[in-house]
């Protein structure tokens, strides 16, 4: 069945597959089924209405509003809400049940529980209960340790500046890696130790600007090597003959390094490129997709069985429009951060271990509620209040059947109830919007700062810089804000013979963005064989592109 979308007028499909999910996963109330609709809304403006809700890296100094202490939180200061540090949300000297409300059919759901989140406290960032070590300024992170401004990580010691940075040690400006040590400004990169510049590389160590690259040492500026070792610009040399060209670049130098990096966007644009980011899967599209089965237009994943549209979401079965986390989801829909052995879990943020969840934010070890806030290991509820069994299987059906004359029932909060400007989430980095297109769709906006300093002269070479140079306040060459270096910082650039950036970790995060295929598919030909393919590479883009089948014998 064809669709026109709700917000954006895109034609979309609504497949006998999805008709079929629906059946799957609806929820059941005594023995009834109450079926969810179809969306309204295209696939994308579906995504963009729950990444909103996300700020990873926009955090802000903030008052607690238990304590009045000085604390970190994804919710600025002004923000429609109440805001605990994560210790004050888990103890026991506050009650979410306090801030409960009977159901009135007189006025709409989603402004009832735009009500009940402006009253009831939430964690003032997304962090597991266990914490992190010497890690404040940190989001969507659990497990850290002496970390510094990442966000979507896990199982990180010493790493600073990134996002989805997962069982790294020290790792400085590095997006979408894993299992890396000593690596710097790394994109898509995997098991690798002691390299900068490279991008979809694995298990390469000590060397700079490789692209597409497997196992390989002491490689520089080259493009789908594998197994190899000395090669420079995709030549092989002799290890004496790499090691003076090498050292020739001098590349402690900033100037040195533009220089290379400018190069080897254009030298990359010489090689095939695949078509798809992806290991061991089997009928999938999307990129970045690890051991998967049937998944559709998903987006940075791994061991997904039957899901679509789905991002950053791991170990999961029969879920749609999911982004963030997993380990395990099952029968998941339209959620933002939803895991932890999670289940028929629907339209709600920020779900850890949910049973049977719907319209609920903010909630831990919970099951069968609706439209609750910030409850821990909570059952029948509504609204924060509770029900005995009989009464929740009762009124739930109820509160639907309104939603259906509302027409709210299936759709995701609107716009409008998020207390997180739209330009302060990753809406605004995957759906740009200026700020009369942003408030015409109901969400905040927030007006930024023009502090405009002049750039701070910086020695060119690390071998110029010491250590005084910490304890200055810098202003960013390209946002003209004002960052500094830390101790630990520098010591890695020292150590590492790395220049000192130049830019603030904000227009480094988002240059490595840029760096990244948008999540969209377009249907093209292999520029090898012609036949039909999806991929992230628009047809007008400069990148040779070519299908699976011909990049592996071209390549390897
Ligand atoms: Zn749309
Ligand atoms: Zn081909």
């Amino acid at each position: 069945m064809q669709r026109t979308c709700g917000q954006c007028d895109a034609a979309f499909e609504i497949t006998s597959d999805d008709l079929a999910f629906f059946e799957r996963v609806s929820p059941v109330f005594a023995g009834k089924k109450e079926l969810l609709p179809p969306p309204t809304l295209c696939a994308d403006c579906r995504t963009r209405q729950r990444i909103i809700w996300r700020p990873e890296l926009h955090l802000h100094y903030r008052k607690s509003d238990k304590s009045g202490t000085q604390i970190l939180s994804m919710y600025p200061q002004d923000a429609p809400c109440k805001v605990y540090s994560p210790e004050e949300w888990w103890s026991d000297d506050w009650d979410p049940f306090h801030y409960g409300q009977a159901f009135d059919s007189e006025r709409s759901f989603f402004d009832q529980f735009r009500e009940l989140l402006r009253n009831t406290p939430l964690t003032s960032a997304s962090v597991s209960k266990t914490g992190n070590i010497n890690s404040d300024y940190v989001n969507s992170a659990s497990y850290l340790k002496n970390c510094h401004l990442l966000a979507g990580a896990n199982y990180d010691e010493d790493c600073l500046y990134g996002n989805f940075v997962n069982h790294c040690k020290d790792c400085i400006d590095c997006s979408f890696v894993d299992h890396c040590e000593l690596s710097y400004e790394c994109v898509d990169c995997a098991k690798c130790y002691g390299v900068r510049f490279c991008r979809q590389c694995s298990n390469c160590s000590n060397s700079a600007f490789l692209f597409g690259c497997r196992n390989c040492r002491d490689c520089f500026g080259s493009v789908n090597l594998a197994d190899k070792s000395y090669v420079f610009l995709n030549e092989q040399l002799t290890k004496e003959e790499y090691e003076k060209r090498l050292a020739a670049l001098g590349l402690h130098s900033r100037e040195r390094v533009k220089e290379a990096k400018a190069f080897f966007l254009k030298h990359r644009l010489r090689y095939p490129h695949r078509h798809m980011l992806g290991e061991m899967n089997e009928n999938v599209t999307g990129n970045g997709i690890l051991r998967s089965k049937n998944v559709e237009n998903s987006f940075d994943v791994s061991e997904l069985e039957d899901c679509s549209n789905c991002i950053w979401f791991h170990q999961a079965k029969n879920c749609m429009d999911c982004y963030a986390w997993g380990f395990t989801a099952d029968e998941c829909y339209q959620c933002l951060e939803v895991g932890d052995h999670s289940s028929r879990t629907h339209l709600s943020i920020l779900i850890y271990h949910g049973i049977d969840l719907l319209y609920c934010n903010n909630c831990r070890n919970c099951e069968h509620c609706f439209g609750c806030v910030s409850l821990r290991s909570a059952k029948y509820c509504i609204l924060n209040k509770q029900y005995t069994k009989e009464e929740y299987e009762t009124l739930v059906p109820l509160i639907i059947e309104h939603m259906r004359q509302t027409k709210e029932w299936g759709e995701f909060f609107p716009f409008s109830v998020c207390p997180i400007s739209y330009n302060e989430s990753i809406s605004q980095d995957y759906f740009p919007l200026g700020e009369e297109q942003a408030r015409a769709l109901g969400a905040r906006w927030t007006a930024q700062s023009t502090e405009q300093g002049a750039p701070t002269p910086l020695p060119d070479s690390i071998r110029d810089c010491d250590e005084r140079l910490t304890e200055q306040t810098l202003t960013c060459t390209t946002t003209g804000k004002s960052y500094k270096i830390t101790p630990q910082e520098f010591a890695f650039y020292k150590r590492q013979n790395i220049p000192v950036p130049d830019t603030c970790f904000l227009a480094r995060h988002r240059e490595r963005f840029h760096l990244r295929n948008p999540r969209r598919l377009w249907e093209r030909p292999c520029m090898k064989c012609a036949k039909s393919m999806q991929t992230t590479y628009a047809p007008n883009r400069p990148e040779i592109v070519y299908c699976e089948e011909c990049y592996q014998k071209e390549v390897y």
